[in-house]
């Protein structure tokens, strides 16, 4: 088997290399070609001595997943869903705005986690992608978008995805090592040079990798909390029974010592009857007093028998003001891409029924 060159950080790289005998210079000169340049063939590697490039065709590929499928929105938002080997793949859904650049990325194939209120947790755990499959999302949506204007300002951008987010299918923390390799090079100046504080990882919570995270990479940080209480919490995102509530604040103020940013960002689905109530937001109020913070209120995005429901618009306000005046940051999603199903954060929800109504559909479109 050849290796895969997208499975090496730069010093998995030199390493690598060494064992080739090549000098670690040679290393960074072949990582810009693939990062930097985007370029997957060795016969384009100029500046690389044609009996290394020869020695590299022999042993090594530069390979991302197939993609499946690919499409733009009225709105720009633009969706890959790749072709992973089982079930139905994962995807990545990359957001222009005027000022940025955001591109939603999956961690595993499925996931163990089961919070009931979202259809990638509903599908089960399936497998961890590995370093090549999660920066393969980033180096197919960069070098394919900087060939094009942007949708929203009309501009070429030589590095168009300036944010990456952690949100795609799969809980990043239950991959560590992989996702940990793949930020490096997310980070790491000779390849997209992404600044720390514009990678967000999403977590639900697993409390000793958010603290082995803060160590290892510290990046921004976003909490999926869900709940004000432990006896929700409980209900709609399980691994809460192992890590209780108090634990997680915890987790949070330790991880803010190290963070690139002086807040956590915990991220809120909003359902209907269940967690939407001004009762839950005073919770809320109490629960994080004492972790700097901003809130992100997410609408659930629904999906066949899940049982849960979209908040009223009016529910979302009330709760909304209710953390506003007590001095709180708070963001509602956007909602993007709607029309092709990839608004970001609501992706685990959308990609859902991947098996069945949405993907004949897309098959349809892509037809
Ligand atoms: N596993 C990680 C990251 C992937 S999920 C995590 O849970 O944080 C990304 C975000 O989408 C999370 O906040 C998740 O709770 C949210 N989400 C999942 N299903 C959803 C749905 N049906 N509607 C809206 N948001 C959903
Ligand atoms: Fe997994 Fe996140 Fe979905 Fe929970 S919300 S099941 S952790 S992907």
């Amino acid at each position: 088997m050849p290796q895969n060159l997208l499975d090496f950080d730069l010093e998995g790289l030199t390493a690598w290399f060494g064992e080739l005998g090549e000098k670690p210079f040679r290393a960074r000169q072949v990582f810009h070609w693939v990062h930097q340049a985007g370029v997957a063939d060795f016969v384009q590697m100029t500046d690389i001595a044609k009996s290394l490039r020869e020695k590299l065709q022999q042993r090594a590929v530069v390979a991302v997943p197939a993609i499946n499928y690919a499409h733009t929105s009225a709105d720009g938002t633009r969706k890959w869903l790749f072709d992973v080997g089982v079930a139905n793949g994962i995807e990545t859904v990359f957001i222009p705005e005027e000022d940025r650049g955001t591109l939603c990325v999956s961690s595993q194939v499925g996931c163990a986690l089961e919070c009931t209120f979202c259809s990638t947790g509903r599908q089960g755990f399936n497998r961890n992608l590995t370093v090549a499959e999660i920066i393969g999302q980033l180096w197919v949506a960069q070098h394919s978008l900087k060939t094009e204007p942007n949708r929203t300002t009309g501009e070429m951008a030589e590095r168009p995805v300036s944010n990456v987010v952690m949100m795609g299918m799969g809980e990043p923390l239950a991959n560590f090592e992989n996702v940990v390799t793949a930020l490096g090079v997310m980070l790491d100046d000779h390849a997209y040079g992404l600044s720390r504080r514009r990678v967000t990882v999403s977590t639900s919570g697993l409390v000793p990798a958010m603290d082995r995270l803060a160590e290892r990479c510290p990046v921004a940080l976003a909490v999926s909390l869900h709940a004000p209480n432990d006896a929700l919490r409980d209900r709609i995102v399980p691994i809460n029974r192992k890590y209780p509530l108090r634990e997680l604040m915890a987790a949070c103020r330790r991880y803010l010592v190290h963070a690139p940013r002086d807040f956590i960002t915990f991220e809120y689905v909003m359902l209907a009857g269940v967690n939407d109530q001004p009762e839950h937001a005073r919770q809320l109020i109490e629960l994080t007093r004492d972790v700097p913070c901003k809130f992100n209120l997410i609408p659930f995005n629904p999906f066949p028998d899940s049982g849960y429901e979209k908040p009223r618009m009016e529910s979302m306000r009330v709760f909304r003001e209710i953390l506003q005046d007590a001095g709180y940051v708070v963001t509602t999603r956007k909602t993007r891409g709607d029309d092709i199903d990839a608004a970001c954060g609501q992706l685990a929800g959308k990609v859902a029924d991947r098996s069945g109504r949405v993907m004949k559909r897309m098959h349809k479109e892509a037809a």
